[in-house]
């Protein structure tokens, strides 16, 4: 440990010393080698997660089709031209298409179902300026391979390296070249083949990693080969039957769930891009905003529907949606899904209404945290699934420089006041708190400091929600105080800091909300302000920091010593007793290793000061501005290992 060590932790002038807010100061890694996070400890790493590849041999796992059979795109770099000579677009290989430009906006006509769903439809510059503009430049995945995996279950099929090592068509792959993604970040390069063949899945990777391009490439790349199938058939008839033309319940061949209205809508967003030049018509639901409106956009066509439990069912009331069809299933924040508060309508939806049983539809769920409680829930939607771990066990990403600061109740609001003058101008900062009213009266307090900022939470009008949403995405608000609404999936550019307010009660709200920042490979920073309050939490929280190699501050191991003595786990949730889990449950009875090696230290008793906490080396500059400055000096090795 370095220089957080504070002999006394509710003076807050020495807090401040002990944060180096001052540009100037003496930050215990000030001058050290700087070793990236994954790069330390390379050896327990390679030793710990025996590659899954050469395990089962090959594709082994026989595909429930056929169908999916073929990998033989391998190395067919040809098509990753194909939407880079654009500027001919109207060749001969559009003329199918036939959509008059709308590409995927368009949709209806009986006869367009005849088409080879295959095919790109022809190209539409606006459009396609739309939804790429604002699309991921240069993040650098190249040499992004040190990461731990481990997948389980029956016949996992082997990873990819590139996108083309997989046949997913050339719709999608002239949208990942649209998007700008170079090569497939590690959750990509294990899902993908997963998905392809048809297997069930349960992902666990940590956030930021890329998990949503991870489902909706290889389900919308099956759902070109395999073109609408008897949904297109049943829309038609359902047509039919209500005599007129247009007021179709409409059978989506794919449903992604996920737990909030501006993730849903992050998705659907995403799922544009990915479905642009196809037949394949996307749709989003949630709740919170006019029904007519989502309504008569869903009876327009819908192949793929996002949503939220609640607006779904009400959808599935009205006769508006069926999933008769519904051949691909995707969870996204599963554990989330799984979890008390949905767990009733996620059984509304998959098991008492049409969806095809398990087994005959495909399910994926996807997640940064897993719990073991959740894990075995999960098993009712699952058939014969593979468990994907990515990543570290504990899952927060080591791209987060995680502080954890003592600072009382009344001390709070000057501390972040102190914390946002350190913070660059061009950065973003998400201040997370407990309850509606306290986000309000934050956001007022800063508001009369001076402070561009918004805010968003449960009491908040949809519209005002994704208002706050939009202004801070765009700088325009650069300081958004946020409820737990927004800890999960929210994927925001340019979130340097993430500020815990007040701490959440539970391991794996943290774990989301302080993913937030450094997402794809970025590097990001996470204060938590912590006091009496929070004493619940500090048992997994100094478990997480020790995972994560970073620095402990010796009163919260005092402070966790103290209270595993008072309380043996006393406070500790029993849902999450077996941890907040990147493991498959399954496995752990067996003990494969691998991902235990980093946790030994906490069966053994003490928090003790034999675990190493990671080298330290975060220099002292960190709340001065950018991040770059301290992984630049000359000599040290950069994030990539160079
Ligand atoms: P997660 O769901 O794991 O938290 P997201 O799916 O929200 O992460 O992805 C985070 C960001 O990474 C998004 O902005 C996405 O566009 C970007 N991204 C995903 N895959 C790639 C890739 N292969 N190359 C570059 N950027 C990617
Ligand atoms: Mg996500």
């Amino acid at each position: 440990m370095s220089h957080v060590v504070v002999d006394n932790p509710h003076g807050l002038d020495q807090q401040l010393a002990a944060l180096d807010l001052n540009p100037d100061g003496q930050g215990g890694g000030t001058g050290r080698r700087y070793i990236p996070p994954h790069l330390r400890n390379k050896d327990a790493a390679k030793n710990g997660f025996g590659g899954y590849e050469n395990k089962d041999g090959g594709w082994g796992g026989a595909p429930r089709d056929a169908a999916y059979n073929s990998f033989g795109g391998r190395n067919d770099r040809s098509k990753s031209a194909f939407f880079n000579d654009r500027g001919a677009g109207s060749r001969g290989r559009y003329e199918r298409g036939g959509f008059g430009g709308g590409g995927n906006s368009r949709w209806g006509e009986d006869s367009r179902g005849e088409d080879d769903w295959s095919k790109p439809t022809a190209p539409n510059e606006r459009l396609e300026h739309e939804l790429f503009s604002g699309s991921n430049t240069g993040i650098n995945f190249e040499k992004y391979d040190d990461i731990p995996v481990e997948a389980t279950g029956s016949n996992c099929p082997p990873h990819i390296e590139s996108f083309h090592d997989v046949d997913m068509g050339e719709i999608i792959m002239g949208n990942i070249n649209l998007s700008r993604y170079t090569r497939p970040t590690p959750v990509q390069k294990h899902a993908i083949p997963i998905i392809k063949i048809k297997r069930d899945l349960m992902a666990c990777a940590q956030t930021g990693s890329g998990k949503t391009a991870a489902f909706l490439l290889p389900v919308l790349s099956q759902i070109y080969t395999e073109g609408p199938g008897d949904a297109l058939q049943a829309s038609k008839s359902s047509g039919q039957e209500n005599g007129r033309y247009g007021r179709r319940k409409q059978y989506p061949i794919s449903l992604i769930l996920a737990p909030t209205r501006e993730l849903a809508l992050q998705i659907y967003d995403e799922a544009k891009k990915f479905a642009y030049r196809s037949h394949v018509r996307p749709c989003v639901v949630y709740g919170g905003a006019d029904i007519g409106q989502q309504i008569r956009e869903l009876e327009r066509g819908c192949h793929l529907l996002v949503a939220t439990p609640g607006r779904l069912v009400d959808m599935m009331e009205r006769g508006k949606i069926g999933l008769d069809h519904c051949n691909y299933l995707v969870l996204d924040e599963a554990d989330r899904m799984l979890d008390m508060g949905f767990e009733p309508q996620i059984r509304r939806i998959v098991e008492q209404d049409t969806m095809p049983p398990k087994g005959i539809r495909q399910t994926m769920m996807f997640s940064a945290t897993f719990p073991k409680e959740i894990q075995i829930l999960a098993r009712d939607f699952l058939e014969d699934y593979i468990f994907l771990a990515v990543g570290r066990v504990g899952s927060t990403s080591e791209n987060i420089t995680q502080k954890v600061v003592w600072v009382e109740e009344n001390d709070k609001r000057s501390f972040l006041l102190d914390l946002l003058n350190a913070t660059g101008k061009d950065s973003l900062t998400l201040v997370f708190v407990e309850t509606k009213k306290g986000a309000d009266a934050l956001e007022d307090f800063l508001y009369r400091e001076g402070y561009a900022c918004t805010s968003i939470h449960g009491d908040r009008s949809q519209r005002d929600r994704e208002e706050a949403l939009h202004q801070f995405r765009s700088g325009r608000c650069p300081i958004l105080v946020a409820t737990a609404v927004a800890a999960r999936g929210l994927d925001i550019s340019n979130v340097k800091h993430v500020i815990n307010f007040d701490l959440p009660s539970d391991i794996e709200e943290y774990v989301h909300r302080i993913g937030r920042t450094g997402r794809v490979g970025n590097l990001g920073l996470a204060t938590s302000f912590f006091n009496d309050k929070n004493s619940n939490i500090t048992k997994d929280l100094l478990d997480i920091l020790v995972e994560a190699k970073q620095e402990v501050p010796s009163w919260l191991e005092s402070l966790a010593y103290e209270h595993q003595h008072k309380s043996t786990n006393r406070g500790r949730s029993k849902r999450f007793s077996g941890g907040f889990g990147a493991r498959d449950y399954r496995q752990a009875s067996g003990g494969s290793g691998g991902f235990n090696s980093n946790r030994s230290g906490r069966s053994a008793g003490g928090h003790g000061g034999n675990r190493g906490f990671g080298g330290g080396g975060f220099g002292g500059n960190f709340y001065n501005d950018g991040y770059g400055g301290n992984y630049n000096h000359s000599g040290s090795v950069d994030w990539w290992g160079n």
